[in-house]
């Protein structure tokens, strides 16, 4: 008998969690506007609403915590880091940050001005809005495969080559600051961006002399990706992917809640010196000093430990293998989810799980809602409600896809929390039929309006 994957890891520590009854939540959900972000996280039972920095940190983690060189400059933690950033990613020059939208403002503030273009595949939503805070607009080159949902292909975060040439073909370059290629890809459901398309994407930015910048929150798993799903790959260990990955950016931008297993902290790791020198005066404005950015010197030890773990094959493989475990019950039981799984979460077709509602009711947030008062299972919209409004037009924007996302911390749930949110789920697929009516916006921000939308029953 072949043996399974189990995880590479033991537990040493447990936080207690509470389960509420469902007349409770209802009471709690109505209290918080309707919006999963306005609850108190005491009130949920098992939390994915994210992935981002609800990971467990590592005994060793712990530890490089505890050495932290808290030195206003030259702080041994800052070179702990620099070290791990050059030798597992391959840069020679970084700035940390206080997470990844903070990578972004910095290296935007150089890079990103008024009537720009920045194409890349589906932009993360704070990415999207540091270019259009900016006036700058993100033309999306995701390849058609992304958008349905049901079919099995293996590297739906790839951009689309002829797309993208299509873009930087009519404008000038100078109208054209970077392409930003996100591995994985999470607007487009934690899928994977192939070596093959990295290429691809490489040969073009430099045909056209334009940078070339990863955002990079899930770069591990989408090596783990390419190892296990692209020819070649299979004997490489996923650290020598990643490096393969890096020799094609020219930077990144990099959300070190995620594939770093930390809680807080980012960075932006560039290869030009010109590039780091300009970008240094936005850091020390916006963030801190050069070797501390917005990170003390224990969550930079913590973080330079996290690289390295999180570039692990076996952490990787019981990672990735528990969000499949759980995305197989809800195939089997007939959910529609998106195919392939993605790395770090389920994602939920919400138009099909909900046919008999009309998107102008926030079809996906309504589905989430519903999951809450099932179970207690906090998940989040990636639909109408994130998209936005058109910055010019102040319409709603529809994306094709409205989405449940259930993403699973790192390292935190066990697989008998996975069936608890499978057959929470799977109780809401069962009275899909009785769920009519959705929701309508009471009150909303002018940008990234998920966060601190109010919304009603219709
Ligand atoms: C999370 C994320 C960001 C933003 O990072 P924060 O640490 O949340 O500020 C940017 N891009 C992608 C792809 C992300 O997943």
């Amino acid at each position: 008998m072949q043996l399974p994957y189990a995880e590479s890891h033991k537990i040493k520590m447990v936080e207690t969690i509470k389960k509420s009854t469902k007349e409770e939540r209802l009471d709690w959900i109505k209290e918080a506007n309707y919006n999963l972000f306005n609850l108190r996280s005491e009130r949920v039972f098992i939390d994915l609403l994210t992935d981002s920095g609800t990971g467990a940190m590592s005994d060793k983690q712990w530890a490089a915590m505890m050495t932290g060189d808290e030195s206003y400059a030259g702080a041994s933690s800052y070179y702990n880091l620099k070290n791990a950033i050059k030798n597992i990613l391959g840069f020679d020059y970084f700035l940390p940050t206080h997470q990844g939208r903070a990578a972004e403002n910095v290296l935007f503030s150089v890079m990103v001005k008024d009537g720009d273009l920045v194409p890349g595949n589906s932009h993360f939503d704070t990415t999207k809005g540091h270019i259009e805070f900016r006036k700058a607009t993100a033309v999306d080159c995701t390849c058609d495969e992304a958008f349905d949902t049901e079919l099995e292909y293996d590297f739906k975060g790839n951009i689309d080559p002829v797309k993208l040439e299509t873009v930087l073909a009519e404008y000038p370059k100078e109208k054209i600051p970077m392409i930003i290629l996100t591995v994985t890809c999470n607007s487009s459901g934690g899928q994977p961006v192939s070596m093959q398309n990295i290429k691809e994407v490489s040969a073009l930015a430099k045909k056209y002399d334009i940078p070339l910048i990863f955002d990079s929150a899930r770069f591990a798993e989408n090596a783990y990706f390419i190892k296990i799903r692209e020819e070649g790959y299979a004997d490489k260990s996923v650290k020598e992917i990643v490096r393969e990955m890096y020799t094609y950016a020219d930077g990144m931008t990099m959300s070190s809640k995620k594939d770093a297993i930390v809680n807080m902290g980012g960075f932006i790791a560039l290869k030009s010196e010109e590039l780091y020198k300009q970008a240094s005066i936005y850091n020390i404005m916006f963030e801190g000093y050069l070797t501390y950015g917005g990170m003390s010197g224990r969550d930079m030890n913590a973080l330079a430990q996290g690289l390295d773990e999180g570039t692990e094959f076996d952490y990787l493989e019981s990672r990735i293998g528990q969000v499949a475990y759980l995305g197989k019950q809800l195939v089997e039981a007939g959910v529609p989810v998106l195919r392939p799984f993605g790395g770090h979460a389920i994602f939920v077709d919400a138009k099909k799980f909900l046919p008999n509602l009309p998107k102008e009711e926030y079809i996906a947030q309504t589905l989430a809602v519903e999951l809450y008062i099932e179970g207690g299972v906090r998940g989040v919209e990636i639909g109408t409600i994130l998209a936005d409004r058109d910055p010019n037009t102040r319409e709603n924007r529809y994306p094709e896809l409205e989405l449940l996302r259930l993403a699973i911390p790192r390292r935190v749930y066990t697989n008998n929390h996975m069936d608890y949110i499978a057959a929470s789920l799977i109780n809401v697929f069962e009275r899909r039929n009785e769920i009519t009516k959705g929701f309508s916006i009471k009150s909303e921000a002018p940008i990234l309006r998920h966060f601190t939308v109010e919304l009603e029953r219709v």
